[in-house]
């Protein structure tokens, strides 16, 4: 008996669509990048419900004849290439003539097209690749697709689909990348009748700030170099607005977002040592090489390309990068100033130390100049008045050497201590070490003891942050002058839910509607010229939690700020503020871990040196 059957097209399709269309966003690429290759000036995006019940992409390009209307959803139905051949010097987009078939297999489809010179256009109704209807109708020039009820025929894959946020957000990412690549096109993109990007033809550098926000520009270098092999031309992010994760880092190639781990690196490898480890930068990057040395059809959804002369553009595009971070001559300097080095003199065996001296002062914020001027320039709306352990500093500006006697610590502090055998003998002439502008390095009794600033300085704002928080006394600076934020619209809703929890470390903040919010106070430290960065931050760090679980918003909110605001790798600490640090970190509850637990410090005592030394 025969068994083999040639599957029916509808199935055939559904399967293809399987490739194609794996949820609403594709279906919202090959759509765009469709009314990209028709020649449109100008494109719309409608959805609803993340693109559930609806997508539509209404274009005005050229449109297409009634032949061509009914002919664009059969498998392999494509006016993008002829022959094999023009597969290496393809310019457009698509050029499979899969995506519309795929579309139409699964989901039901009205398309409206009419080409400039004729005065009627073309309906066309499908719905699982079977056509219910083609008429004459009238409608503006180019083409509109409505795509209705996705995957309705298949009710496993609908149910697949993840919640509406983050649809819409897999979208968004999309709208992004097509409406970056083509800045020259106008852009408008509606989510349940709301409007969540209009934007106007331009170039880069206002397209850019058209879609992650109008301040986003002075967080850009410039980077361009054009050469035989490869044009660089964009903006990549300045090191201090390095993110968590690797959300604003977009690459094109001839106009098509690409994702190219080895180009991205070269780009990242710029950065070598100005940012920390684990951070990402953003950047912005359009390339442009001869099509023919460019095999962009190694992957169905097209994002993996190939180059011939990788390599070089690897080299070019670090170059260009560089050049723009102004790092040219930035070689590690191995740094010897002998009135640093730590003094290894032993106090006299007979020396009695004498008492630390202790004053409070909770405000005090090593790292913004004077704790006094600022509070005197500053209006509050409420504000601690308690002094905790958290906040108390220690005055180390004594001549004499000093011991901080384990009974003023408590808890996990003394234990640490006691371990450690901790307390801190430090000559008079021993100032401590800023190495590399990353690295504390102080003695202590108990050996040398190496602190990492930025861990250090998360830790304490951490528990500062917490117990203000706790206290429901929280140090918040009213804003003399409210700042306007704006985000994506995912972003918007994350920040909405998150409100609460943020009033509580000290920001107030109303939505205005429009993925727009203001901000009219702050907790003290913030600077209100970060505030958009600082949110933003907050929001990628609370999205990054939630991916790895961590529930804790309380926690998640706090850690972040005090990331934010803890001073950075590559800052230069002066002596005093080193001290600050220092004594600030032994009086915090769990001085030895940073509050995404890693270490914040470790010591080095004799006996280990001296094993060093064998
Ligand atoms: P491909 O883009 O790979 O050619 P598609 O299935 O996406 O395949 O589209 C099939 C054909 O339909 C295209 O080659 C093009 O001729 C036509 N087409 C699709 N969308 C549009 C549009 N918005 N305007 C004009 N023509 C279109
Ligand atoms: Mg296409």
């Amino acid at each position: 008996m025969d068994i083999i059957n040639i599957l029916p097209d509808s199935v055939a399709n559904q399967i293809a669509a399987g490739e194609v269309v794996d949820r609403p966003a594709s279906a919202v690429k090959e759509l765009l990048e469709n009314a990209m290759d028709a020649g449109a000036s100008s494109i719309q995006l409608i959805v609803k419900d993340a693109g559930r019940t609806l997508i539509q992409v209404i274009d005005n390009g050229c449109g297409m004849s009634d032949i061509d209307a009914r002919l664009c959803f059969e498998r392999h139905a494509t006016s993008k290439i002829k022959k094999a051949d023009d597969l290496f010097a393809i310019r457009t987009m698509g050029f499979r003539g899969e995506a519309l078939a795929s579309i139409a297999a699964v989901a039901q489809v009205e398309l409206k097209t009419r080409l400039h010179d004729n005065e009627l256009g073309t309906q066309v109704i499908i719905e699982g690749s079977d056509v219910k209807d083609q008429s004459p109708c009238t409608c503006s020039c180019g083409t509109s697709i409505s795509v209705k009820n996705l995957f309705y025929n298949i009710p496993a894959r609908r149910n697949f689909l993840k919640k509406d946020s983050i649809e819409l957000s897999h979208i968004e990412e999309i709208f992004r990348r097509v409406a970056l690549a083509n800045y020259r096109t106008a852009f408008s993109f509606y989510n349940n009748g709301k409007l969540l990007y209009d934007l106007k033809p331009g170039n880069f550098a206002q397209r850019i700030a058209g879609i992650f926000g109008n301040n986003y520009n002075q967080r850009l270098y410039h980077i361009e170099e054009e050469t035989e092999p490869v044009k660089v031309y964009g903006y990549v992010g300045k090191s201090e607005f390095v993110k968590r994760s690797r959300g604003e880092q977009y690459l094109f190639v001839n106009g098509r977002f690409i994702k190219h781990p080895g180009l991205s690196a070269a780009i990242e490898r710029a950065y070598n040592e100005l940012i920390p480890e684990r951070t990402y930068p953003a950047y912005f990057v359009l390339l442009e090489v001869n099509p023919e040395r460019l095999d962009v059809n190694i992957h169905p959804t097209k994002t993996e390309v190939r180059f011939i002369d990788e390599q070089t553009i690897f080299a070019i595009l670090r170059a260009a990068t560089k050049k723009a971070l102004g790092q040219f001559s930035l070689a590690t300097e191995i740094e010897f100033n002998p009135s640093t080095e730590i003094d290894f003199t032993p106090a006299p065996r007979d020396y009695i130390p004498s008492e630390p001296k202790v004053s409070f002062n909770p405000y005090f914020n090593p790292f913004k100049g004077s704790g006094n001027e600022e509070r005197k320039s500053e209006t509050r709306n409420c504000r601690s008045e308690g002094v905790s352990a958290h906040n108390e500093y220690h005055n180390f500006f004594d001549d004499k050497p000093l011991i901080i006697n384990n009974n003023q610590q408590t808890g996990t502090q003394r234990s640490i201590l006691e371990n450690n055998d901790f307390s801190i003998t430090r000559s008079s002439t021993a100032t401590p070490i800023n190495y590399q502008n990353r690295f504390i390095i102080t003695t202590m009794k108990s050996g040398i003891v190496v602190i990492d600033q930025q861990r250090a300085h998360e830790r304490i704002l951490y528990e500062r942050i917490l117990a203000q928080r706790n206290s429901g006394q929280v140090a918040a600076q009213q804003l003399l002058f409210p700042v306007n934020c704006r985000f994506n619209a995912a972003d918007s809703e994350l920040l909405t839910e998150m409100l609460p929890e943020l009033r509580k470390v000290g920001f107030v903040i109303e939505p205005l509607g429009q993925n727009t919010f203001v901000v009219t106070a702050t907790p003290h430290e913030v600077d209100s010229e970060k505030v958009q960065d600082i949110l933003e931050k907050t929001i990628d760090e609370y999205k990054s939690n939630m991916l790895q679980k961590i529930n804790d918003k309380e926690k998640s909110i706090c850690m972040s700020l005090a990331r934010q605001l803890s001073v950075r790798q590559g800052t230069a600490l002066k002596a005093e503020e080193m001290q600050q640090l220092i004594a600030d970190l032994f009086s915090c509850q769990a001085p030895n871990i940073s509050p995404s637990g890693r270490k914040t410090m470790f010591i080095m005592g004799e006996q280990e040196i001296a094993e060093k030394m064998k």
